[in-house]
């Protein structure tokens, strides 16, 4: 009897053995199962809470550091002005920090400023119905608007007395930005890491403080912008997929003044900071 119980359990254990080599071995000659090709999709931005009656479009300011409100004539959104990417401009210890040498925005070698990125408190209060100004008001030195990330843009001037960006350009870490004398980062020029990685090239980048949206260096159809294309205030108006009614906007271009002309076209909102 104990003989022939331990036959039995041998023989079960040699059966679940053997089928294990025959499933192993059937795994290793078996087909790979088909695959489906993907197709390369548009990179999708992440998006910011927004309250009560807020425009969807506002959403794409994944950089709000709370609910973006309205008040029926300003939208609101805070941000701390920090980029969202490496900068050799982070602080060595911080996590986005990352050293850079190479090439720049038109191609010019970077040379790093002696400034350090610092957090920043900005309200931004934008017109909920942007509308045309009769004077458009020049466009001051610092921050002019804001990008999808929360960080500042600044209008064509390194200075007072309207002096030119050129010398500026190669202090632009690899994303084309960088902190002036109080740590204040922003972007002048085309936000790389928005063009290229959180959006496209002809995707919606922010807003000036008049209201009206910035688009990216090209129009959705792949056309290439270029300064002498648009108005004195470097927009133009037409549809986009976020306004299918069409509406004034701003592009950015790789020529002067790249983001803004001859000051805004619309009436400015405000930023506190
Ligand atoms: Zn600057
Ligand atoms: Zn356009």
């Amino acid at each position: 009897m104990k003989v022939k119980s331990i036959f039995l359990i041998s023989a079960l254990l040699l059966t679940s053995f053997a089928s294990m080599l025959v499933s192993c071995k059937k795994d290793s000659t078996s087909t790979p199962a088909p695959t489906t090709p993907t197709t390369p999709t548009t990179p999708t931005t992440p998006t910011a809470p927004t309250g009560t009656n807020v425009p969807a479009v506002y959403a794409k300011i994944y950089g709000a550091t709370s609910t973006i409100t309205t008040d029926g004539t300003f939208v609101t959104i805070t941000t701390n002005g920090v980029p969202d990417h490496k900068s050799a401009y982070y602080p060595t210890s911080d996590a986005l920090y990352e050293a850079y040498t190479g090439t720049t925005f038109s191609g010019v070698t970077f040379a790093k400023n002696p400034n350090t990125i610092a957090t920043q408190t900005f309200t931004f209060k934008i017109p909920l119905n942007p509308t045309v100004a009769t004077n458009h008001a020049a466009t001051p030195l610092g921050v002019i608007g804001l990008a999808l990330n929360g960080v500042a843009l600044y209008n064509q001037y390194a200075g007072p007395n309207n002096q030119v960006l050129a010398g500026e350009i190669t202090s632009f870490d690899k994303y084309y930005g960088h902190p002036q004398n109080t740590g204040q980062y922003h972007y002048h020029v085309e936000p790389l890491y928005l063009t290229t990685v959180k959006s496209t090239k002809s995707g919606l980048m922010g807003f000036l403080l008049d209201g009206f949206p910035v688009y990216g260096p090209q129009e959705e159809n792949g056309t290439t912008i270029v300064s002498s294309g648009l108005d004195a205030y470097h927009g133009h108006t037409h549809t986009t997929v976020d306004f299918p009614n069409g509406t004034y906007h701003y592009h950015f271009t790789a020529d002067a003044p790249y983001l803004n002309g001859n000051g805004y076209y619309g009436t400015s909102g405000t930023v506190t900071r």
